[in-house]
């Protein structure tokens, strides 16, 4: 058998034209475009990268992107003074501060520091405590856009034994209770799981996000499992050429599995455009107009 590749690509540009839609919408209601404020500080080659292609994107949906570039050595009392005008800021809806910020700064105390509304990245201890008693909020990009996907794939994710490898605050956690809100019957399996083959081959549904090239091997897979890959791991490629490469052993997967993301080609997409999705949300929210709960 092989399995189904997920198209995560194609699914993220159907999103973002649906955002690009409801942005015009919002703007003809609100007299003003959506704004997304991005924050970079310091010189991180990915970090730049990112920031760039969030920005792109925000203005391609028909939003405002609002870019901030500080320097590395910037005073962390200068990134919290940013912040703060951002937040009392009626243009901007979403903050995003890109991460990892230096040495010198304290993650925790800066995301501490953002609007929970206009929190677009749901990173806010706010947003996680709404996420975890099931209020409405903002849930990070990243398992937002899995959670998607498999609903697209699947439907009614009832009854369904998932098993989520890894357990950081930005994927792993959110993602368990994601699925858990779906009435999947879901473990979070980890560094210290006995057995972890044993644990996958109960799923129905596999995430992975865990940063290790490769690990989950087809033979962990139950026949007819969907597998979502988010791990983006760059290893040593033929003639010497970096490639990028999932947590999941692909080739061995798609002989067992029934559908499965590729890296790259598959979550990836899926972030940015659930920041777009988020953003506008937040814009909806912010000016008090209805939007339909499935809109987008
Ligand atoms: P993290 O390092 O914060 O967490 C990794 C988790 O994996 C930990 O909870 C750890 O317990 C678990 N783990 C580590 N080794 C393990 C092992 N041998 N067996 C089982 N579990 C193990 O990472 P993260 O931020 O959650 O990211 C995970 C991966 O997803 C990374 O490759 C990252 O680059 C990728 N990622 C992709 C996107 C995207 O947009 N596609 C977004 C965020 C993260």
């Amino acid at each position: 058998m092989t399995a189904e590749k997920i198209d995560g690509k194609a699914f993220a540009a159907s999103l973002r034209e649906t955002v690009g839609r409801y942005a015009a919408e919002f703007e003809r209601k609100a007299n003003r475009k959506a704004g997304l404020a991005v924050v970079l500080v310091g010189e991180d080659p990915a970090s730049q990268v990112y920031v760039r292609s969030k920005g792109k994107s925000t203005v391609e949906a028909g939003m405002n992107s609002f870019e901030f570039r500080m320097d590395a050595d910037t005073p962390e009392q200068a990134l919290l003074d940013k912040i703060d005008s951002l937040n009392r800021d009626d243009a901007v809806d979403g903050i995003l501060v890109q991460l990892p910020l230096p040495k010198h700064m304290d993650e925790a105390k800066v995301i501490a520091t953002i609007n929970p509304d206009k929190d677009v990245d749901g990173f806010h201890v706010i947003n996680a405590g709404r996420l975890a008693v099931g209020q409405e909020g903002f849930v990070p990009c990243t398992p937002l856009g899995c959670l998607m996907l498999l609903e697209d794939r699947l439907g009614d994710l009832s009854g369904k034994e998932a098993v989520v490898i890894g357990r950081s605050n930005i994927v792993g956690k959110p993602m368990a209770q994601l699925l858990t809100d779906a009435n999947a019957t879901v473990t979070i399996a980890h560094s210290r799981t006995k057995d972890l083959p044993g644990v996958v081959r109960r799923a129905d549904i596999v995430v992975a996000a865990v940063g290790r090239p490769e690990m989950v091997k087809g033979d962990w897979l139950k026949p007819g499992a969907v597998v979502i890959d988010v791990g983006i791991n760059r290893i040593e490629g033929e003639g010497g050429k970096g490639k990028l490469v999932g947590d999941v052993d692909y080739q061995e997967a798609m002989q067992v599995a029934s559908a499965v993301t590729p890296v790259p080609g598959g979550v990836g997409p899926m972030t940015i455009a659930v920041l777009l999705r988020n953003t506008l949300v937040a814009a909806y929210r912010q000016e008090g107009i209805a939007l339909d709960k499935d809109a987008l």
